[in-house]
C-alpha cells in the first residue's frame, strides 16, 4: 500500500523527537504529534451543467505556536484528510526552519484541477473560499497555491473574501501567491523553483562539484518543476529529462526548457516534445544524473526504486517525495538529500514577504525579493549543513532538529495554559 504523507511526516517528526529527547519537554512533543484543528467541509457549487456538485475539502491547522498557520491549497482527485494533516505538520517545521513567524496549515480540495473547465474550477475555488471564510484570516490561516492551484485561483479567493466583506481590498493579508496586480509580490510564483535551484547549487558546492555542466532530472513540470528546471539551466546545468503526469521526455544534450514550456502550454504535457525523446516516467527517476529533483506528488521515491536511483543529490522540490523506508536506503547509499522543509521553503519565505508588504502597505521590487530569497535560502542551507557536520547527522534530521526545537521553544515561551 502506498505510504501516506502523514506517515512520512510522523516518521520524520519521531526521529527528530528522539534527537531532542534530552532537550525538550516530552509533553510538548506529545502536543505537537496532534494537529490543533482538523476539519472537513462540504462544497456544493452549481457548475456549468446547471447541476449541484459535491466536493469534499479539508483544512488542517497543525500548530500556531509561531504565528498564523500558513500553507497551500492542494486540489487533486486523490488528496485525503491525512495527506493534508501530514502536509500541515510539515509546514510547521518549514516555516520555523526558514525563519518566518508562521505556524503550519494546509488545505485540500478533492477535485481534479486538470479536468475541470476554467470557469468550473473558478466556481469550486470560490465555493471553497466562501465556505472556509471563517477559517481564513491574516491572524488565523493564510493559504497559498499548491498542487492544482495557482496565482489566478488566489486572486479569486481574495475577490470572494472582499466581496463578502463588501470592500475592495482587505485589511491585512488573507492569502498569498496572488497576482501582483491584486497585492501579490513579484517573484512569488518563481520563488519555490528558484529556491530549489539555490539549494542545488549549495549542495553541489558542499560535495565539491561544479554546477556548470552537471546533469539534472526533474519530475513534475508545474510551478516548482518548470521554474526549478529553468533556474538550474540558467546556472549552466543540463536538464536531461523531465516528466509530468502524462509522460516524460529526455535529451542527453540537455532539454531546451523554454521550448519545452511552449510545447506544454500548447499540448498540456511534456510528452511528444520534438526536442526530446519520450521515455517512461518511472524509469526516468532511475537515470544516471548528478541531481534528481522530485517536484510532483508525495511518496515517489520508495523502498522499491531507492536502490536503483543513480543521482548523487536529491533536491526535494515536492513535499514528502521520499518515504522513510526509502530515506534509509538512500542514506546507506550515500546520496545527499536536501530535505523538502529546506529545499522548497523559498515559496513560503516569499509568501512572508508578500504578507508583510500587504500588512504594512508597502511595495517591494522583484530585485529586493530575489536578493532576500538568495540570502535566506543560502543562510538556512548553511545552518542545516553546518549542524549536520557538527552532529554527524544527515541533512533531513539536521533540518528537522532545528525546526522542531524552534517550535518547542515557542510553545514553551507561550506557556502551557489554557
Ligand atoms: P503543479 O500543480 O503546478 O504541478 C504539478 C506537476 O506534477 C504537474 O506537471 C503534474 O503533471 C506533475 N505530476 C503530478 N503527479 C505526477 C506523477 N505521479 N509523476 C510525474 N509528474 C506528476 O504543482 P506545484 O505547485 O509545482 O507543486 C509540486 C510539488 O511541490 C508538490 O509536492 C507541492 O506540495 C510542492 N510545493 C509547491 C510549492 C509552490 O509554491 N507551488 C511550494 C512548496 C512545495
Amino acid at each position: 500500500m502506498a505510504q501516506t504523507l502523514l506517515h512520512t511526516a510522523m516518521a520524520n517528526f519521531e526521529h527528530a523527537a528522539g534527537l531532542l529527547a534530552d532537550e525538550v519537554d516530552r509533553d510538548v512533543i506529545a502536543k505537537l504529534r496532534q494537529p490543533k484543528e482538523r476539519m472537513e467541509l462540504s462544497l456544493t457549487p452549481m457548475l456549468g451543467d446547471q447541476k449541484l456538485h459535491y466536493f469534499r475539502a479539508f483544512i488542517v491547522r497543525h500548530s500556531d505556536a509561531l504565528g498564523p498557520a500558513k500553507g497551500g491549497i492542494r486540489m487533486t482527485a486523490g488528496v485525503t484528510l491525512d495527506d493534508v494533516n501530514g502536509l500541515a505538520m510539515e509546514m510547521t517545521w518549514k516555516c520555523a526552519l526558514i525563519g518566518t513567524p508562521f505556524g503550519g496549515g494546509k488545505s485540500g480540495i478533492v477535485a481534479d484541477a486538470e479536468t475541470l473547465s476554467k470557469i468550473d474550477k473558478e466556481k469550486v475555488i470560490r465555493s471553497f473560499a466562501h465556505n472556509a471564510a471563517r477559517h481564513i484570516h491574516p491572524q488565523v490561516y493564510v493559504p497559498a497555491p499548491d498542487m492544482g492551484t495557482n496565482d489566478e485561483d488566489m486572486g479569486h479567493i481574495k475577490d470572494t473574501i472582499t466581496f463578502s466583506l463588501g470592500v475592495s481590498t482587505t485589511q491585512g493579508c488573507y492569502v498569498t501567491g496572488k497576482p501582483v496586480i491584486l497585492g501579490g509580490i513579484p517573484g512569488r510564483r518563481e520563488a519555490t523553483g528558484n529556491g530549489v535551484a539555490i539549494c542545488v547549487e549549495k549542495a553541489m558546492a558542499a560535495l565539491g562539484r561544479k554546477t556548470k555542466g552537471a546533469t539534472a532530472v526533474v519530475q513534475g513540470f508545474g510551478n516548482v518543476g518548470s521554474i526549478g528546471a529553468r533556474a538550474m539551466a540558467d546556472k549552466g546545468m543540463k536538464i536531461i529529462a523531465v516528466s509530468d503526469i502524462r509522460g516524460a521526455t529526455t535529451n542527453a544534450k540537455g532539454l531546451d526548457i523554454d521550448a519545452l514550456a511552449r510545447h506544454v502550454a500548447k499540448t498540456g504535457s511534456v510528452a511528444g516534445f520534438a526536442g526530446g525523446e519520450d521515455i517512461n516516467g518511472a524509469a526516468m527517476l532511475e537515470m544516471p544524473c548528478d541531481v534528481l529533483v522530485p517536484a510532483a506528488a508525495g511518496g515517489q521515491i520508495t523502498k522499491e526504486n531507492a536502490p536503483r536511483i543513480q543521482a548523487k543529490i536529491i533536491a526535494e522540490g515536492a513535499n514528502g517525495p521520499t518515504t522513510p523506508e526509502a530515506d534509509e536506503i538512500l542514506i546507506q547509499r550515500n546520496i545527499f538529500i536536501v530535505p523538502d522543509i529546506l529545499c522548497n521553503a523559498g515559496g513560503v519565505f516569499v509568501s512572508y514577504l508578500e504578507y508583510t508588504q500587504e500588512t504594512q502597505q508597502e511595495q517591494m521590487t522583484e530585485q529586493m525579493v530575489v536578493t532576500r530569497l538568495q540570502q535566506r535560502m543560502s543562510e538556512r542551507f548553511e545552518k542545516v549543513y553546518n549542524l549536520s557536520r557538527e552532529r554527524k547527522l544527515h541533512m533531513r534530521p539536521a533540518a528537522m532538529y532545528l525546526a522542531v526545537k524552534t517550535v518547542c521553544e515557542a510553545v514553551k515561551a507561550r506557556g502551557y495554559l489554557p
